[in-house]
Order: C-alpha cells, then structure tokens, then sequence
C-alpha cells in the first residue's frame, strides 16, 4: 500500500539569523516599533504569522499614481486605493517593506472586533526612515475615523501573509537569493561585477546588468557552478550589528545616471540603525536588507543562455537573464505548451518546429512573389482592355467607372499598377486620345469603419484635380497625389446604388 505523502510546514533553522554584536537587541517592548534591519520578516523569512501590537496609526491621502514609473519591467507595487488609506506602525511585521530591489508585501493585519477575526489588507509596505509602515485599505463599511478607533497604540492584532502573499513573497526571495548567488560567482569567477539587478513581475526572468557580453561556455560554467552549490543545499544565514554611523555613512553611494543607487552601500535615507549581511556559506557576503532563504536547496538557478547587449551610447553592458524556482517551473510549462501548440499546428514533432518554420517562412515568401506576379500581369491585362476601349473613342473623351471587390491588404498596390499601365500605354497617345478613369475598390464584408480605395487616373492633370476636388466633396473621400494621378480613401460602406452611382454622376459632368 502506497504511503499518503505528508507535507510539512517548513521552518527557517535558529541559526539563521545572528546578532554578532553583544550590544544589539531586538526590542521586546510592544510600544516600540522594531527598526527595519530587524523585523520578523528579515529574522524568520518562512513565518507567516505573527501576533504583534499596534504602535501607531494615521489616515493619508495617496498621492496620484505616477504614471512614468508603469511601463518599466521590475515590479510595480499594487495599486494604492484613490482614497485615503491608512500608515499603520506595528511593534514586528511578517510583511517585508519594500528594499534592496526587492518589491513591497502584501498581506493582511488581522483585528479582532466583537469576538471575531477580521482581516484589514496590507496594499503596500514601505521603510519610512528606519521604521516599516504599512498601507491599509479602510474597509468599506468603516470611515476613517472609526478605523482609527480600532488600530489605537497598544491593540493586539494578527500580521500575516495569505496564501497569495507568501507565494508572491516566496517568489521574490527566491529570486533574490538567487541573485547574490549570481552575482557573487560572476564576480569571483569572471571580475564581472553586477552594476545592477531587476527583479521583474512574475513569472518573466530577472537580470544583472554586468560590464560586457558573456560567452555561451562562460555561462554554462557559472550555471554549472550555481547548481552544485544549490545541490549541496548550501546554507544562508544573516548577520546584524549596530550601524556604526560615522564609518557607514561616510561612505559615498555610487548613483547611476538614473539617479539609482549602486554598489553595497546603505540607501542615504536608512535610519534604523542596523547593519545586515547576507551570507551563504563559503560563497558570498553582501549587505542586504532583503528576505532570503535559508538554504540554496531547492532553487535549481537557470541562466538564459546568451547575454542581451544594452544599447546606451558609452558603454558595452548587457543583460544576464535567470530564472529559478516557482518562477522555473511556470516559465518551462508555458514555454513547453507554446512549442507544443506550435508543433500541433504545423503537424510535425517539437524537434522539428525550427525547421518547418522556417520551410513556412520560405513557401509564403515565394507565395507572395508569385501573388505580386500575377497581380502585374493582371493589372496590364485590365489596362489593355482599358487601352482599347480608349481607342475605339476616337479622339473623343472616354470616361469610365470600374469598381472591384478585394480583400487582400495589397489594395492600393493593385489599383495603382493598373493605373500605372493605363498612362504607360497610353503615354504616347495621349495627345489624340483624352480619358479620365475612377477606379474603386471595396472589401466583400463592409462595415461604418470599412476602407474603400479609389483612385482617378486620366490623360489630363486638370481633369485629375477636378475630379478629386469632387470626390473630396461628394463623398468626404480623403486623398492625395500629383500628375495623371490621384487616390483616395473612402471611409464606410461602398453601395453600387449610392457611391457608384454617385461616380457615375460625377463623370457625367466631364
Ligand atoms: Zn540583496
């Protein structure tokens, strides 16, 4: 009999996080709001839930969104309610304020109210100065100054991740941890220093930015090296000091031209005091304030294998693409159902998509050579016919309306190498022979937005114009064009009874 497999809830080891100062302590007074460097979430990065008390707590009016920030690829932080909202201080959160280039929580902060739990959502969390403040919606049934009544100083409340939170959160981490171990071999391998990182909205692959362009064997090699040191399980740990002030701060943060800031300093507005580094056992130490995983085990990194370069004037640098994790397995399911979707409709087997894409690729191109071809020969034999008709008027003035349906995107294309062989035909005998010919042309399924094309060619550039001006006002057709030739668009739909009558009408007058 099959054994029922039993999950168990994993727990971050004791030793995970070290306080390497004999001064330092976490506060335990509930009044006091824990600094950032400290909080639950950076002490334990697989606690969900955390009974706490609140510190503080006031009602303001987001700013309007910035819309510059939303077309980037990295995270954006949800949206803030176009209301007022709450910043809520707690003693200790589970909820990680957003740092490191690694994005805000969500999360709920859970109050009790006569007896029963009821969840307040987290939209954002953010380090004001040194201290985690996190964004609650007001709930719908509450003003703000009620919802003030129930976050008073000293009120116990829940802070926790759903399950939609810790999946995001683990996401994120994963992806962080992963980047320390990439930048840390790029660099120790390679002198690659990583001069920025992007962790991007799930489930796409984040990037280092490096110096210059890596070889397919320099990133095999780096891959290789990640991935025994993920099998080994490697640990990660985090030490935390004082901040000495003077020395830290000191330090000048290298800025981007972007104004964004480099290198392993401390961000110029951090004031909570603590200075944190990440660890992973024998491979890296970095200052970071990120949450991060106790262990490489289970992180599986994956490196896009080629480097895309970056297309700023003075520098080479290029992008180095990963993946691990949850976000793997999501980016190798839809990436295996694209191909699979593909190789169903080309009806051949995965391996040989390339080739019959390209087999595809080729066949239209001659397809279309063959069409234009065609259209060619068809648009000499239209203007002969037209040529002849223009003769047997003996010198007198042949007008004439042809209307054809077509629905290729070619229309223009068309009715243009009619006209072309129309006036070559006649060129030399234009001098005896006058004409002024309207060519239309509608696609078979019309609708109010529907496209006609028309176009006027004739023996005398007066009668172009004045024919167009016609059009122009007759049935609003917008155009162009200068000589022998005119065209035209024709918004609508096209009714052999109202706008070929209505040409019919207007080559009357000539
Ligand atoms: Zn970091």
């Amino acid at each position: 009999m099959a054994a029922a497999a039993v999950l168990l809830p994993a727990t971050t080891p004791a030793d995970y996080h070290r306080i390497v100062s004999p001064t330092l302590k976490v506060p335990t007074e509930p009044t006091i709001s824990i600094p950032v460097g400290l909080l639950a979430c950076q002490r334990d990065p697989l606690l969900r839930t955390l009974e706490t008390t609140i510190v503080s707590a006031s009602v303001v009016q987001p700013p309007p969104p910035n819309a510059a920030k939303k077309g980037k690829k990295a995270v954006v932080a949800p949206d803030l309610p176009n209301e007022p909202i709450l910043h809520v201080l707690l003693h200790d959160t589970v909820i990680f304020p957003e740092g490191g280039g690694q994005p805000t929580d969500t999360g709920l902060i859970i109050i009790t109210a006569n007896g029963a739990p009821v969840p307040w959502v987290v939209v954002q969390c953010k380090r004001h100065g040194g201290h985690a403040v996190h964004y609650v919606k007001i709930p719908k049934e509450s003003t703000a100054d009620e919802a003030l009544l129930s976050l008073q100083n000293g009120v116990k409340v829940t802070v926790s991740l759903g399950q939609n939170d810790y999946d995001r959160r683990y996401d994120h981490m994963s992806m962080h941890t992963s980047q320390h171990l990439l930048s840390a071999l790029l660099e120790s391998n390679l002198n690659l220093p990583t001069l920025s990182w992007s962790l991007t909205s799930y489930p796409s692959p984040c990037y280092v930015e490096i110096p210059r362009g890596m070889s397919v064997e320099e990133i095999t090699t780096v891959q290789t090296e990640a991935n025994q040191l993920v099998f080994e399980g490697r640990r990660v740990h985090v030490e935390v000091a004082e901040l000495d002030d003077v020395q830290e701060k000191s330090k000048v943060q290298p800025v981007t031209d972007a104004g964004r800031a480099v290198g392993k300093a401390l961000p110029t507005d951090y004031t909570g005091g603590v200075k944190r580094v990440v660890v992973i056992d024998g491979v890296d130490r970095n200052p970071c304030c990120g949450t991060h995983l106790p262990s490489l085990y289970n992180l599986q990194l994956f490196i896009i294998p080629h480097t895309e370069a970056l297309s700023r004037s003075s520098t080479t640098s290029a992008r180095l693409y990963f993946l691990c994790g949850p976000r793997l397995i999501t980016y190798l399911t839809s990436t295996h159902n694209l191909l699979t979707s593909t190789s169903t409709i080309l009806s051949c087997g995965v391996p040989l998509v390339p080739d019959r894409v390209a087999q595809v690729v080729e066949e239209r191109k001659r397809v279309d050579k063959r069409a234009t071809d065609v259209e060619q020969e068809l648009a000499r034999m239209i203007a002969k016919k037209i040529y002849t008709k223009v003769a047997e008027a003996q010198g007198g003035l042949y007008k004439q309306h042809f209307h054809r349906t077509d629905d290729t995107n070619n229309v223009l294309g068309f009715l243009t190498a009619i006209a072309f062989s129309v006036n070559e035909l006649l060129a030399e005998k234009a001098k005896d022979h006058s004409y002024l010919i309207i060519l239309s042309s509608s696609s078979s399924n019309q609708n109010q937005t529907s496209t006609s094309t028309v176009m006027i060619v004739s023996s005398d550039e007066a009668k172009v114009k004045a024919a167009a001006d016609i059009l122009k006002a007759k049935l609003s057709v917008k155009g162009g064009g200068k000589g022998l030739k005119w065209s035209g668009k024709f918004i609508g739909v096209w009714k052999e009874s109202r706008e070929s009558a209505a040409i019919d009408d207007i080559l009357k007058a000539f």
